[in-house]
């Protein structure tokens, strides 16, 4: 067989132990100096990584021997050597073996395709677990959708070979089944305490190799994937399908999971990957090579100063596709696209196939801006060139996520992350597209998810509170008017303003409960203020769904009974689009709430639809003219033209009209002599705390605007 034994000397440098074979003369043959020093990694770029790993086995040998896989070599007569270098340690000697396998290659082929028999049937058991977790997780959730009780949930999967558990979005356990504990022994006999903690560990434990699974989960989407995972003192493989059960507003209300342990079938696999570490359905490197690839390229790119790119491809609807198609069909179609996508990049870049229908790719420069538009650009197009496959036509895209290092991540985690939200962005703009990280994406995503699940807390943690703007009326009034905004002092992110939050509580229930606080503590501190002899009248913003809820009205007849505030002193401010999907019935609530002496404000008009015909039949007292307009005054003439009719209209109606947003002393002398009735605005007053509220009242008999 002809091996070479060399001798790792620090540097690295390799001395040869015994005669240079012929193989190795065929390939190099570079005279060697007198002292036989080898320059291996020079010599094999392939196996420069190896190398490496070897290095450290040497430090620290915890096998045997290490292994670097077989790669092949030409020699000068155009000959393929099927090679495979080992590391060992002998008596203290760090040695390394290089092994011409090329005559007993054909031998070990046929043990490969076997290998890859056994995989694919492996495979398949897999995928068969894979359609009965999801037809077992949609089961469960459509039990749950019907408001099946957990009991008798709890009753149809006790004796399931599936291990399943039923919990909230937090982690806290509502149902489990025996194959759970026997999977996870659960200590003491009710159980469920133990497991609070369980979506935790699974979600830690998996983000390893998937660390997407946050934003997966937090978008609402359902995942699966395979990970080892701690049970007791033991390690398992487990199949884990997390799936999410969303309420009307898309809320998370619970999370099904269904779980089994795959130790028996993963064991022979990850021996033939790590033998392989080449995925079979791609030929391409598997998600476990990519890592250890990643990890190391960015190590280098840091010492080096170098840059590296990540890009994350996944094929759009792949799901549907697949489910068209049969298995193979499926595989085959991967099978292509993964040679397409090789062929489209350089040699020295790095692709691999994560599983599913998941790309990554590596990009590594030295050049300080890469252009990165064409690259994605022709990715995409391969990706979308139309594929035959089991005489169906095929036409596929993708969606692609790009972050550099360092710019976007620090670590391979951080930064498949940030290419897996860009992937994910992309798919939200409409697929078949690119799109690089950026710190807005992360914003946006954090405006979605995180405010969602802080949301929540902000309320019961009293991060909630209020600030009051005068509106200051351009007569004579000895009633001083707020208008209550709401504002949230988040723990970790500082202020948030309510056109961030007040959106997304608006797609949930929360608007209701926050709207009720908000209500309730206007009132509360209005009520104050009249104690102290501050005369004022108190708006409050009610959104859509406050309204919409039935008992709206006797919620502020309440409220105002349990302050004690006189219901002429409290208005609430809609909007017009609150107004619109029902109009005749929103309009008989407002009609209740007036006859209980409440005074109505329409919000932001002008900048919906701002019909003046519905005006006449709505019960309003009054208008809040658009900041919009005000903000284009006096250089806007349509603006001017449009506040100027919307008074006169409004007066005709018998309401009186606020100018919202007023920053400057024109605005105010325009809105004077058009007979605006109101305005409010940074130009007077911001938005204060109500400790400052007292000395606003004792201004407002000095405030003059004579013009
Ligand atoms: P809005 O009801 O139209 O409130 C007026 C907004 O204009 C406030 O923004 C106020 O701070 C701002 N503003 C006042 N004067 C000026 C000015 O001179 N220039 C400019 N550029 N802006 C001015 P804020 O407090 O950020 O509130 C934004 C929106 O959030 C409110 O618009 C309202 O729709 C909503 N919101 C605030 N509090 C609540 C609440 O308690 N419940 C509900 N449902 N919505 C609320
Ligand atoms: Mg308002
Ligand atoms: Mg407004």
């Amino acid at each position: 067989m002809g091996m070479l034994v060399l001798e790792c000397k620090p540097g690295p440098v390799f001395t040869a132990l015994n005669r240079i074979p012929d193989w190795f003369l065929q390939i190099h043959s570079a005279p060697l100096g007198a002292d036989s020093v080898l320059d291996v990694a020079a010599i094999f770029p392939f196996i420069a990584h190896f190398i490496e790993d070897a290095e450290v086995f040497w430090r620290n040998p915890v096998e045997a021997r290490l292994g670097s896989g077989i790669w092949t070599e030409l020699d000068e007569q155009g000959n393929q050597h099927q090679l495979e270098a080992y590391a060992l340690q002998y008596q203290n000697s760090r040695i390394l073996l290089l092994v011409d396998l090329t005559a007993s290659f054909d031998a070990r082929h046929h043990v490969y395709q076997r290998a890859r028999e056994i995989a694919l049937a492996q495979e398949r058991l897999v995928m068969s677990l894979q359609r009965q977790q999801r037809k077992l997780q949609l089961q469960i959730q459509g039990l749950l959708a019907r408001d099946e009780s957990l009991h008798a949930i709890a009753e149809r999967v006790r004796q399931h070979a599936s291990a399943v558990m039923v919990c909230r979005p937090d982690g806290s356990v509502e149902l489990l089944n025996q194959a759970l504990m026997d999977i996870y022994p659960v200590s003491g006999n009710n159980g469920t305490r133990a497991e609070h903690s369980l979506l935790k560990q699974w979600v830690n434990e998996a983000e390893a190799l998937y660390p997407e699974i946050h934003r997966v989960i937090e978008t609402g989407a359902s995942w699966e994937g395979e990970f080892e995972s701690s049970a007791g003192s033991d390690k398992k493989w487990v199949r884990l399908l997390i799936g999410p059960v969303l309420d009307q507003e898309q809320r998370v209300t619970h999370l099904v999971c269904v779980a089994n342990d795959i130790s028996g079938l993963r064991e022979p696999a990850i021996e033939l990957e790590r033998v392989t570490d080449y995925d079979f359905t791609t030929q391409l490197p598997n998600r476990r090579h990519f890592w250890r690839v990643l990890t190391r390229a960015i190590d280098e790119c840091r010492a080096s100063g170098e840059k590296l790119v990540l890009l994350y491809l996944d094929v759009d609807h792949f799901k549907r596709i697949n489910d068209s198609l049969d298995h193979q069909a499926g595989d085959l179609l991967l099978g292509t696209l993964s040679s397409r996508l090789r062929s489209n990049i350089k040699k020295t870049d790095f692709i691999a196939h994560l599983g599913g229908d998941e790309f990554a790719l590596m990009l590594r420069t030295s050049q300080r801006t890469l252009d990165l538009l064409p690259v994605a650009e022709r990715l995409l197009k391969v990706v979308r060139q139309p594929l035959v496959v089991d005489g169906h036509n095929v036409s596929i895209t993708a969606s692609l996520g790009i972050a550099c290092f360092p710019e976007h991540g620090n670590d391979a985690v951080g930064l498949m992350k940030r290419a897996d939200l860009a992937m994910y962005h992309a798919k939200q703009r409409g697929r078949d597209q690119h799109l690089m990280f950026s710190r807005s994406l992360d914003e946006a995503f954090f405006n979605r998810t995180v405010i969602q699940k802080d949301l929540g807390n902000a309320l019961s943690g009293g991060e909630l509170r209020l600030v009051y703007q005068p509106q200051i009326c351009l007569g004579a009034n000895s009633f001083l008017r707020l208008e209550a905004l709401l504002r949230w002092h988040h723990p970790v992110r500082g202020l948030i303003s309510p056109a961030v939050f007040v959106p997304v509580a608006e797609e949930s229930d929360l608007i209701n409960q926050i709207g009720n606080w908000v209500l309730e503590e206007a009132c509360r501190q209005a009520r104050q203020f009249m104690d102290r002899n501050i005369q004022v009248v108190m708006s409050v913003n009610v959104s859509a769904r406050q309204l919409r809820a039935g008992d709206f009205v006797q919620r502020v007849q309440q409220v105002l009974a349990d302050t004690g505030l006189d219901p002429s002193q409290l208005e609430l401010e809609v909007t017009e689009t609150t107004l619109l999907d029902n109009m005749e019935t929103r309009a008989e609530s407002l009609q209740q709430l007036q006859e209980l002496g409440v005074s109505i404000a329409l919000d932001d008009f002008g900048s919906g639809f701002s019909s003046l015909n519905y005006l006449k039949n709505l019960p309003v007292d009054r208008l809040k003219i658009d900041q919009v307009f005000i903000q284009e005054i006096p250089h806007d003439e349509e603006s001017k033209t449009i506040t100027a009719s919307v008074v006169k209209l409004a007066h005709e109606l018998h309401m009186t009209v606020v100018a919202e947003g007023v920053e400057t002393w024109d605005q105010l002398r325009f809105l004077q002599g058009i007979g605006c009735d109101y305005v409010q605005g940074f130009l007077l007053f911001r938005p204060l705390p109500p400790e400052e509220i007292g000395a606003v009242f004792a201004s407002l008999a000095s405030l003059r605007f004579d013009s």
